[in-house]
């Protein structure tokens, strides 16, 4: 698997909708550790030379929990940008349209599913084979890799990704997220889907 990956915007950049501190520590601390140790878990093993997302579809237990969170963290921390579109265009805006009657029911459904979300996990939106759009849910380091979707974009709820800014209001923390969501980065990733049939 690659090293984690430096971020293309500064750690101040997000700010204020999430600090310098909880990028620095959330990245530089928490999502390092999850390759840390999953580096140290594959080395000498089969799962050695395998790209992140495979080792993430091919193990279980301590390694998948790991490489998981690792996979996680580098996309949800690259769907931010401080300059990006800050709506959904296109073919994407429409299906999105299509399937949750607004942008804004779309934004309401995953608050919704994240406060609901009881514990440490992740809110996900996702394309199936056929790009239907889902949003789901998954605790601790869950993906829908495994489910064999395709991600889109997600919102970490682990209390490490808000807490230091948001105390306890997971709520608010995800409202925020409105304000630094490349939405063409996402659709990138729903455009890609059919470059890939
Ligand atoms: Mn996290």
């Amino acid at each position: 698997m690659n090293a984690q990956p430096k971020l293309p915007y500064a750690p101040d950049s997000l700010a204020p909708f999430i600090s310098e501190r909880t990028v620095s520590l959330h990245y530089g601390k928490h999502t390092k550790a999850y390759f840390d140790t999953t580096q140290s878990l594959i080395e000498g093993t089969e799962y050695q030379d395998m790209p992140l997302d495979d080792i993430v579809r091919n193990s279980s237990g301590i390694l998948f929990n790991n490489a998981s969170q690792a996979w996680n963290h580098v996309f949800y921390f690259f769907t931010f940008d401080p300059e990006g579109a800050r709506e959904p265009e296109g073919a994407f805006r429409r299906k999105i349209e299509e399937t949750f009657d607004s942008v804004e029911n779309l934004k309401e459904t995953m608050k919704e599913a994240g406060k609901s979300l009881f514990g440490s996990g992740w809110v996900w939106l996702s394309a199936d084979s056929r790009g239907k759009l889902i949003i789901t849910q998954g605790k601790n380091a869950e993906s829908p890799l495994t489910e064999g979707l395709t991600p889109l974009l997600t919102i970490d709820v682990w209390e490490h990704a808000y807490y230091l800014d948001y105390e306890n209001r997971r709520a608010d923390y995800i409202d925020a997220q409105w304000n630094v969501i490349d939405w063409a980065i996402v659709g990138q990733r729903y455009n890609n889907l059919f470059e890939n049939l």
